[in-house]
């Protein structure tokens, strides 16, 4: 049952010290609240200058404090006299401001990134422990059946293998399922922000009221689920770790269920203390690896249906040859070649739009070499290949070279005469002039220092 009246006297009284008093006389005490459309509080005023009025200056203020005091409402809405016919069967449902409706509180936002889910994430032998084991947990948070124990849930591995995707997986599951449960994500750098805040809120007495320990408590220790990612981050910060160990034990001991993920195990994380240390490793140590062949092309697979892309068969095997150790490139691979392919009116792109794309981008498996730096430097001045390795002279294909030049010494460490082959058979002096000049050049001007720092960037470096 609830009673909109008195919903409303209670949203006027908390609302009455924020606006003047003359204020609120004028416009909000005027207002009689009038039934409730999908969530929705409807509000009659006497007149349509009190309703614009209300509307313009006021709307926000009064939804803040609504959605304050009872959550099952989603917003407010000001109608005059003439509009009532539109309510006219929530009206009648209405007897003395009171009605039976289903009360059940509206959905917080949710805080968890929406395309991460278990529907979107492609198990396979190098990630289905993890998966599974992230499933079981967000279907059973905190649950001590059985004799394995899911608690903590650690799951740990290299870049871009998914183990932010598998955390907001859990808590898109709860938040669907069990929208009763409190479920925090944090990655560790704002719970280190976090910390720091309220270290100096609480030795700072002029800042009592902000974000202090006491915030930081309850932030922390008044929830069902907490996921911190990336715990390697933890490493050396001492106060922040005896910190996250008194929240661990609290938790713990209320059946409250924690995850946590790293990019190594416990044991390889440096000045982790002890007792951190074998709390982490109590519970479930589930590791990510790196995806196969057929992983990789059934995630390229996935991503294009998701965002109704496509490429051909070709491209798909292409990239997730080329990609094979961290996903987020594989994907950003994807990206870019269809973004390239639209740039050039190739809508299905075949390898060779995908080679192009990636001209600068592909990694390779022994890293860098003098063609990869020697490409870079050709897109950035646009200036042929050949000619950055041939005999013209003029001056902008000259400087090109000689930035090639001192970006293969400076990157790869060739020796001189290796450097003069690769540059069409140039004496070592002349490499060694071209490296002088350019090393000179990037301490005095802001182009070279520029052009360099572009062509790294466009190896990634
Ligand atoms: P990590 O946190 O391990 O560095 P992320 O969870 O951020 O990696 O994953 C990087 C990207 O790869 C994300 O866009 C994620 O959706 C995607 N991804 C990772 N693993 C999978 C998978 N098994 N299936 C589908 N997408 C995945
Ligand atoms: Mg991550």
């Amino acid at each position: 049952m609830i009673d909109i009246r008195k919903i409303w006297q209670e949203t006027l009284s908390s609302l009455s010290g924020e606006i003047t008093a003359v204020a609120y006389m004028l416009w909000l005490d005027s207002l009689e609240p009038l039934c409730v459309k999908d969530n929705v509080l409807i509000l009659l005023a006497p007149s349509l200058n009190v309703k614009m009025t209300v509307n313009k200056n006021y709307k926000e203020l009064i939804r803040k404090a609504l959605l304050k005091n009872r959550n099952s409402f989603i917003d407010v809405d000001v109608i005059i006299d003439e509009e009532k016919s539109f309510f006219s069967d929530e009206i009648d449902a209405f007897h003395d401001g009171q009605i039976i409706i289903n009360t059940e509180p509206v959905k917080k936002q949710s805080q968890f990134i929406q395309r991460y889910t278990f529907d979107n994430f492609v198990v396979g032998e190098s990630n289905k422990l993890a998966f599974h084991a992230a499933q079981s947990v967000a279907q059973t948070p905190g649950s001590a059946e059985g004799f394995l124990s899911f608690n903590p849930l650690f799951i740990y591995g290299g870049v871009g293998l998914g183990k932010t995707h598998l955390l907001h997986s859990i808590g898109n599951y709860i938040y669907q399922n069990m929208p009763s449960l409190t479920v925090l994500y944090v990655p560790t750098e704002k719970l280190t922000n976090d910390y720091v805040e309220a270290i100096s809120n609480n030795s700072s007495s002029d800042k009592a009221g902000g974000f202090n320990f006491q915030a930081f408590r309850k932030k922390y220790r008044d929830v069902d689920v907490l996921m911190i990612d990336d715990v390697q981050f933890l490493q050396k910060k001492t106060g922040l770790q005896e910190v996250v160990f008194h929240i661990f034990n609290d938790l713990y001991q209320n059946g409250k269920q924690i995850i946590l993920t790293s990019d190594r195990p416990p044991k390889e994380i440096g000045t982790l203390e002890d007792r951190l240390r074998s709390r982490f490793e109590g519970g479930l140590l589930a590791d990510i690896g790196a995806p196969n062949l057929e992983m990789r092309v059934a995630i390229i697979k996935k991503k294009m249906m998701n965002e109704k892309i496509a490429v051909n068969d070709d491209v798909i095997y292409y990239l997730a040859e080329q990609f094979d150790s961290n996903i987020r490139e594989l994907e950003g691979a994807l990206t870019k070649v269809v973004l390239y392919a639209s740039l050039i009116n190739r809508p299905y792109p075949d390898v060779g739009v995908a080679k192009e794309a990636l001209r600068n981008s592909a990694p390779k498996k022994e890293g860098l070499d003098s063609s990869d730096i020697i490409n870079a430097v050709s897109t950035y001045f646009r200036i042929n290949k050949s000619d950055i390795i041939g005999k013209k002279k003029n001056k902008d294909i000259v400087e090109a070279r000689m930035i090639a030049v001192y970006l293969v010494h400076e990157l790869l460490n060739l020796p001189l005469v290796t450097i003069g082959q690769l540059f069409g058979g140039r004496d070592h002096t002349t490499i060694i002039y071209s490296r002088d000049k350019i090393s000179a050049a990037v301490k005095e001007n802001k182009d070279t220092a520029r052009a360099i720092k572009d062509v790294k960037a466009l190896l990634g470096l």
